[in-house]
């Protein structure tokens, strides 16, 4: 229910009136409208829902310099019977404040988090119609604002939640080779926050993988270089000897949503679960044995990425991904969930 008094302006435009559902780039239309408020003096102010626009902000605005960025990714889906609801949106706050504390931002109560949001897709339900597939993609994030060219920690930010349609992810097999040299996270780093330059940072690795004709890489622990932890910017999983095996979470993975509800899912289906340290020498002795190997990434925008080719130590793997895979599977009965197929147990969508 809206508690938080939130100002709205109205766009003239409806934008999904001509914007083409069948056929669209992901991530290059904003929906008409966004949400902002400012944090000054302590506290968030000025909560307000405003039609799309560019934004005017100081070139000493320290976001820009010292890296003070946070954000999410969750999704808005539309049910068979027409009815409108975000994805575990409280879980998805959780980690937003996690994240900002991180950071050294200024947490978001929950309550202004879940009124901005529930206002916000109230507005723009136009944007998810009701043929399967197409989904709205829900970015919030928050960045500091304050014009300081000193290296401090910023007195001043800016909280924002836009939003874009999403189509059908048509999961396509990825190739990826295990990332041995670099790193994306250490042990006590900041790699359980979702903040952009975690992403600027993984960027290198990625485009040399990208040169040697690989999609993505599974980073290893920065430590031992023993341990798998992610592929690219996704939880990673396997599926072997009828178990589902995922790395451990620690301070260096981050604690996907997907990850969460797959992991859910899967034992509610009785299949039995493991999280555990992971090694790539463990993967390759299973894929070496000529036993049914499954491996694949999972994340808000594509819900699993199942990988064809994994290359260890220069050597090239064929995990399983044919048609009655167990991985397909899992994303389904998540699909049924949030078509309103089947029965949301855990309250996981959150109506408007
Ligand atoms: C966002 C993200 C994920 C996936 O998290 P979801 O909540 O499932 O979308 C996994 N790894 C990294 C590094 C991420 O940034």
């Amino acid at each position: 229910m809206n508690t938080i008094k939130i100002e709205t302006t109205k766009n003239k435009e409806n934008g999904w009136e001509r914007f083409n559902f069948k056929s669209f780039q992901f991530g290059e239309t904003p929906t008409d409208h966004f949400f902002l408020a400012e944090f000054k003096n302590g506290s968030w102010t000025n909560p307000r829902i405003e039609p799309f626009h560019s934004l005017n902000i100081s070139p000493f605005a320290l976001c820009f310099h010292y890296g003070q960025t946070v954000f999410e990714g969750m999704k808005a889906f539309r049910q068979d019977d027409g009815k409108v609801h975000i994805f575990r949106p409280k879980k998805h706050h959780k980690r937003f404040n996690r994240s900002l504390e991180r950071m050294c931002m200024p947490e978001i109560e929950e309550e202004l988090f879940l009124n901005a949001l529930e206002k916000l897709i109230q507005l723009e339900q136009h944007w998810i119609p009701k043929e399967e597939g197409v989904s709205l993609y829900i970015r919030p994030f928050v960045i500091a604002t304050e014009p300081r060219l000193g290296v401090k920690i910023a007195d001043e930010y800016t909280f924002f939640i836009t939003c874009t349609p999403i189509g059908l992810y048509y999961p396509k097999p990825v190739r990826v080779k295990v990332e041995t040299d670099y790193v994306r996270a250490a042990e006590g780093g900041a790699g359980y926050a979702k903040c952009g330059g975690n992403y600027g940072a993984a960027f290198f690795a990625a485009k040399k993988a990208n040169e040697q004709g690989f999609d993505q890489v599974i980073w290893t622990d920065a430590k031992t270089h023993e341990f798998i932890e992610e592929s690219g910017t996704m939880n990673l999983m396997l599926f072997m000897d009828n178990k589902l095996v995922t790395p451990k979470l620690s301070s260096s993975i981050l604690d996907g949503v997907t990850r969460s509800s797959i992991l859910q899912i899967a034992k509610d289906l009785g299949i039995s679960v493991e999280e555990r340290p992971v090694s790539w020498r463990e993967l390759k002795k299973q894929l070496e044995s000529g036993s049914r190997v499954e491996l694949f990434g999972v994340g808000t925008a594509a819900v699993i990425s199942p990988i064809s080719c994994v290359q260890i130590q220069e050597v090239d793997y064929f995990p399983y991904i044919e048609n009655d895979a167990v991985m397909y599977r899992l994303k389904k009965e998540l699909d049924n969930l949030r078509r309103g197929r089947t029965s949301d147990t855990y309250h996981w969508n959150h109506f408007i």
